[in-house]
């Protein structure tokens, strides 16, 4: 026998072997139908794979993230079964689940190219073949097994993916003709997919290398009931209505130009008097809020970025640097303002009197994004960051945690975003060691930011082990007026850069003490921000 503990912390004696679905049955024949995946002990698995040993468990309907991602990765196998019944010969590369429906990159048999005609003809082969209720079986197979299967099937993109893996890891689920080297999770068969929608196609670099093959990439997206498929398909109609690019053309507010770049966003008139209003309308808030407005260069020397860590994290992926007449001399276009403000704080002796220190700027950064992954004004190559570093003691940090949280809020009110949740991640408290910083510093911070929310009335949402490497942070995500949700503004606490530009303060001990450095955000950037406003207001 084995122990199964339920969510309620109810725990009860099965016999090994049982399945998540026989668990769902048992609970009630209305859950068995509705239930897709179960997580056993803390991994996301099919419901018809055996349990052997004791396990908490979790069974997971279509409004659970993990039921619809195991929904959505099994229409994947549904449509590249009907991709390869159309097109024999089709190679596959991979099919996963996205935020909203799946994708399967393909290199169409015999050198097809597919066209947005063939869509429609997926759709109905999928359509077909869901009503045939095919069960996806799983299969562990040795690596030997797995290389051999595909090398007789000539796919050398799933061989490739098979030769990175460990001998005794590898699995194929099978569904219906189609057979597909896979982790699972499935649904024990595509019964339960009854709205199907074959969305669109793309290019997509194999493994998202530019000096790979280009693959074809085909978006879909499935349901339990046609309903909602009905729901959705409006929700994008209404979208692309509200699309900020379509309207930011139509009232001639930004462009990009291929001559100037990609991803680089050109300000026309109204758009740059909007941008200038937005500004003011902050500058004047934030100069009553104690403030200090700094400015600062668009590039700086790479040694500051080795100093800061971005070199380390942006240096290889990122524009290269850019070097002068005179050797040895090289700039970065800068990723981030902060390592110009730590400057800024360093160029005069601070007294723990003067704490805390605010320094405001609207500083336009540069991001190397591949050309793929750019759109509009929400992803781009530049942009001006509505920046503000807060330097101050670890005593005050609760405080100014609550002055952001006060300014974000009081900003939000005046532009009608009424909806909006907030995220406090934290560090993850089993792995202290992937953390930078004090125990005593972090519990206090964590603590403090917390607390701060609760005062302010913020409700939150607690992630575990979401927090960056240098202090833990919270995010702000509006609700638009058609339920999409935005990241704008983020407060983020950092032990990291004091530590490497040696930030002090005079103490009321005259010792040297290290202030707490946070970095803030109220919209994020300038171009998400408008992007914001335009898409919730329709223009
Ligand atoms: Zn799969
Ligand atoms: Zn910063």
């Amino acid at each position: 026998m084995i122990k199964i503990t339920f969510p309620d912390g109810t725990v009860r004696d099965y016999k090994a072997g049982v399945t998540g679905l026989e668990l769902a049955r048992e609970i009630s024949p209305a859950l068995a139908r509705e239930v897709l995946s179960v997580t056993v002990n803390g991994e996301v698995t099919d419901l018809t794979r055996p349990i052997n040993s004791d396990a908490s468990i979790r069974l997971h309907k279509w409004d659970d993230e993990e039921g619809k991602h195991t929904f959505w990765h099994s229409s994947a196998h549904l449509m590249a079964e009907a991709i390869e019944q159309l097109w024999p010969g089709t190679k596959f590369g991979i099919g996963p689940a996205i935020e909203n429906g799946f994708y399967y990159d393909i290199e169409p048999g015999s050198g097809r190219e597919l066209t947005d005609d063939d869509l429609i003809l997926i759709e109905n082969k999928m359509k077909e073949l869901a009503s045939q209720n095919q069960p996806i079986e799983r299969k562990e197979v040795s690596k030997k097994e797995a290389i051999s299967y595909f090398t007789k099937k000539g796919d050398e993109y799933k061989l490739e993916l098979i030769n990175e893996l460990e001998d005794g890891t590898i699995s194929f689920y099978s569904s219906g003709t189609f057979v597909d080297l896979c982790r699972g999770p499935h649904l024990p068969s595509t019964e339960p997919i009854k709205a199907i929608k074959v969305m669109s196609l793309a290019g997509a670099y194999w493994r998202g290398d530019e000096k790979r093959k280009m693959l074809t990439r085909v978006y879909g997206i499935t349901f339990p009931k046609q309903k909602m498929l009905d729901e959705y398909l409006a929700f994008l109609e209404e979208a692309k209505k509200r699309d900020h690019r379509r309207i930011g053309k139509e009232l001639e507010l930004f462009t990009f130009s291929p001559k100037v770049g990609m991803g680089l966003p050109l300000w026309m008139p109204k758009g740059a008097e909007i941008r200038a209003s937005l500004i003011n309308f902050l500058t004047s808030i934030l100069k009553k809020r104690g403030y200090k407005i700094v400015a600062t260069p668009h590039i700086g020397n790479v040694n500051l970025y080795k100093t800061s860590g971005h070199y380390e994290k942006y240096g290889e992926s990122s524009f290269r640097p850019v070097s002068t007449p005179q050797e040895g001399e090289q700039f970065m276009l800068k990723p981030m303002n902060c390592p110009h403000h730590c400057e800024i704080y360093n160029a005069t002796p601070h007294s723990y009197k003067d704490l805390p220190l605010r320094m405001a700027e609207f500083g336009t950064v540069y991001r190397y994004e591949q050309s793929g992954e750019l759109h509009g004004l929400t992803r781009v190559r530049s942009f001006t960051q509505d920046d503000a570093h807060h330097f101050c003691r670890p005593d005050q940090l609760r405080e100014e945690f609550k002055s952001i949280i006060d300014l974000v809020l009081y900003v939000f009110r005046i532009l009608n975003f009424n909806e909006f949740t907030a995220q406090v991640s934290l560090r993850d408290p089993d792995h202290k060691e992937k953390y930078i910083g004090t125990d005593e510093n972090w519990e206090r911070a964590e603590r403090d930011i917390i607390e701060a929310a609760a005062e302010m009335n913020l409700n939150t949402v607690i992630e575990t082990g979401e927090a960056a490497f240098y202090g833990p942070k919270l995010d702000f995500m509006v609700k638009d007026a058609i339920g999409r949700k935005w990241q704008l503004g983020t407060i983020q606490v950092d032990y990291n850069l004091p530590e490497r530009f040696d930030l002090t303060y005079n103490g009321s001990d005259n010792q040297k003490h290290r202030p707490v450095m946070i970095h803030r955000t109220i919209f994020g950037s300038m171009e998400r921000f408008v992007a914001v406003l335009i898409e919730n207001s329709a223009g």
